[in-house]
């Protein structure tokens, strides 16, 4: 049963183009701190949410609240409904807008030793294909991934989707319905037009947290927005609706953009506890070959890919 309210998705065409790779590596070399925005699953144990670079105005008031009715049931966790949502986040004005707000998991919070991958299916015109030199890659290395799949990439290749929700190594992390930044103010990244309210934020989250529930029969506990853009009221309402917002550390091939070796050369770049993203939708680019490079090398320096939520993972000597 769901308790909230679906507006007709828009298939909007456009696609992620990530070049915000200088940014993100000053970030990644930045040691990182943790806020005291409250936890809205405990999924998220051992992330790094939010990081020093930052300041905390708004995002602290508007997040600290406890979560209505966090069950952390896996079978039907006690969702805040939409206008739940909307009375407490209307008339919000956001402060801060970026790929690693507070409030986002950026790394991991330890040193543990590993990295975690996450691949996002973003879906849409030019968005919809499947690349299936890196996904059997990973099958085939027995290789632990989060899968950032859109609705759109779901409803396009249903046989592929349940391929990924069936694989135990596998995280399936919901990558929103019309892939559009998150925003309560339409604000815009990459030219692409965020969500405008704090209704429409609910909706980019839920239609696809809907459909993803019945792929992998039970609630994804992380998302990423198309483009990775949060504004930080946004935040707020993805961590009330009980996800932990994802961001990344890496950026392991620039919206598929990036040659082998580009890749390569990124991904072998990772230290203990980042977060890298890719891209498993454009196939024939540089991802799959880059990181089929790169993944060995990362091991050879101790850092294997990990679960997204291992508790178990190794740490750093
Ligand atoms: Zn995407």
């Amino acid at each position: 049963m769901r308790h909230y309210s679906r507006q007709p998705e828009n298939d909007i065409p456009r696609r992620l183009i990530l070049t915000g790779a200088a940014a993100v590596t000053s970030l990644a070399a930045s040691a990182l701190i943790s806020t005291n925005l409250s936890r809205s699953s405990n999924s998220d144990e051992h992330a790094n949410i939010g990081n020093r670079t930052s300041p905390l105005p708004n995002a602290a008031s508007t997040a600290t609240p406890a979560p209505q009715g966090a069950s952390l049931s896996p079978e039907e966790p006690a969702v805040p409904g939409k206008d739940a949502i909307l009375a407490e986040f209307m008339g919000l004005k956001p402060s801060q807008w970026g790929l690693q707000l507070p409030g986002t998991m950026s790394r991991l919070s330890t040193r543990i030793a590993g990295v975690v991958l996450t691949f996002d299916c973003c879906g849409g015109p030019g968005g919809n294909e499947v690349d299936e030199e890196l996904i059997s890659l990973l099958e085939r290395t027995h290789t632990p991934a989060v899968f950032f799949l859109n609705t759109r990439w779901v409803q396009a290749n249903p046989a592929n989707a349940k391929r990924l929700a069936a694989n135990p190594l596998f995280e399936i992390g919901n990558h929103g319905t019309k892939h559009i930044p998150m925003s309560v103010s339409g604000r815009s990244a990459y030219g692409i037009p965020g969500t405008g309210s704090p209704s429409e934020v609910y909706d980019e989250v839920m239609a696809a947290q809907d459909i993803l529930s019945d792929l992998i029969e039970r609630p994804p506990k992380y998302f990423r927005p198309g483009t990775a853009y949060f504004d930080d009221i946004a935040v707020s309402i993805v961590r009330k609706l009980g996800l932990t917002p994802v961001s990344f550390s890496v950026n392991g091939d620039g919206g598929a953009t990036y040659t082998s070796e580009t890749v390569l050369n990124e991904v072998s770049k990772a230290k203990a506890a980042d977060i890298i993203i890719a891209h498993a939708n454009h196939p024939g680019r540089g991802t799959a070959p880059g990181m089929s490079a790169a993944l060995p090398i990362l091991r050879a320096s101790g850092l294997t890919a990990i679960s997204i939520n291992d508790p178990t993972a190794p740490r750093v000597a």
